[in-house]
């Protein structure tokens, strides 16, 4: 831990190049990452296929940085929620999601957030930092050694926890790939999510990667005037430049675009905000998922009623927009994103 030259945050050409200087071939590389990313070894002694004296010169230069786990909570839904600190002790959030067969891996990109979802505990405080490409991964090594004992494995990888994925947008898309690396992951690039609040420069930018990660928008509200209000970033990101920006992605990629929106009672859960969020997806042809609210303490926002949200939902449908009610199997353990980090500093 702490130390700089975590392998985490290696590729394999880079790992090659430094074993090199220590006069060993290049194939020790890919024995290396081999043992983290396919076995999920965290120690270099249990890396059996290596002499004695390597492992323990790894162990003395270099180190396997997965975070370290501060706490861990679970939901009736099975949903565990797992709060790492880094080495210089910041603390950031990861969930395993189950739903069917699927096992997701929700990840952080930044500790904290700078957005400043009037609704959202992460971004009470604003970013603190970045997370490094390590770290991403880290955290999807946290959640495939938390499935492995079950013998289940990663499915997929949603870039939805604590931070705004493509404000720290070189990681995002270096993380992306090595998800996705046949030496690092192997996760299927269209099981990858890249969700953000909506920077039209660098979603227009990350449809010219190559990436065909699906893109979710949090939309969460389908007017400038109420967008604005309720995230504070989207004053500076024109609905019209957004919307633009989204419809490049899905000309580009042939990717469907999909739709957060958290359903906040009163306040974007009316008639007229159905119309709009009907007219934005129909536009975009857009799949829509909706939320529901979990209440943030001191936050003046409220969960809608199951049987609302399934009012809204009818309407949407009814609307020729294809639409879905995500349970919030994530959440409700500790209500809102970013609650788990904040309870475990003050504990
Ligand atoms: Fe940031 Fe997401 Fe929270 Fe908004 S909802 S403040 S984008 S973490």
């Amino acid at each position: 831990m702490g130390n700089a030259r975590s392998v985490l945050e290696l590729t394999p050409e880079e790992l090659a190049l430094q074993l090199g200087e220590l006069g060993e071939p290049a194939y020790r590389a890919d024995q290396i990452l081999h043992w983290v990313y396919k076995e999920g070894v965290l120690d270099f002694a249990e890396m059996t296929n290596l002499s004695k004296e390597l492992r323990a010169r790894l162990a003395a230069e270099y180190s396997i940085d997965s975070g370290r786990e501060i706490s861990r909570s679970g939901s009736a839904g099975g949903t565990l929620k797992l709060l790492l600190a880094w080495a210089d002790g910041v603390t950031t959030e990861c969930v395993m999601i189950p739903a069917g067969r699927r096992r997701t891996a929700c990840v952080s990109t930044q500790v904290g957030c700078d957005v400043g979802c009037r609704f959202c505990a992460s971004g009470l405080e604003g970013a603190l930092r970045n997370l490094t490409v390590g770290e991403v991964l880290a955290q999807v090594l946290a959640v495939k050694n938390l499935l492995a004992p079950s013998g289940e494995r990663v499915s997929n990888v949603v870039f939805m926890g604590m931070g705004e994925p493509l404000a720290n947008y070189a990681v995002t898309v270096e993380a992306t790939r090595r998800l996705n690396a046949e030496w690092g992951f192997g996760i299927g690039r269209r099981k990858i999510t890249i969700s953000t609040v909506g920077l039209p420069k660098q979603i227009r930018r990350l449809a010219r990667e190559g990436l065909q990660a699906t893109l979710a928008l949090s939309l969460h509200a389908a007017s400038e005037e109420l967008r604005a209000d309720l995230i504070p970033w989207a004053r500076r990101l024109p609905m019209g430049e957004l919307l633009g920006a989204c419809r490049f992605y899905l000309e580009k990629t042939g990717r469907e675009i999909t739709l957060e929106y958290c359903l906040l009672s009163g306040v974007n859960d009316r008639k007229r905000d159905a119309a709009d969020l009907a007219r934005i997806a129909r536009d975009l042809r857009a799949h829509v998922n909706l939320m529901m609210y979990n209440p943030v303490a001191k936050l003046p926002f409220a969960r809608p009623s199951r049987a609302h949200a399934e009012d809204f939902l009818r309407d949407l449908r009814s609307r020729g927009v294809n639409v879905h009610l995500r349970e919030s199997r994530g959440l409700e353990a500790d209500a809102a994103c970013g609650q788990l980090r904040r309870r475990g500093e003050k504990a």
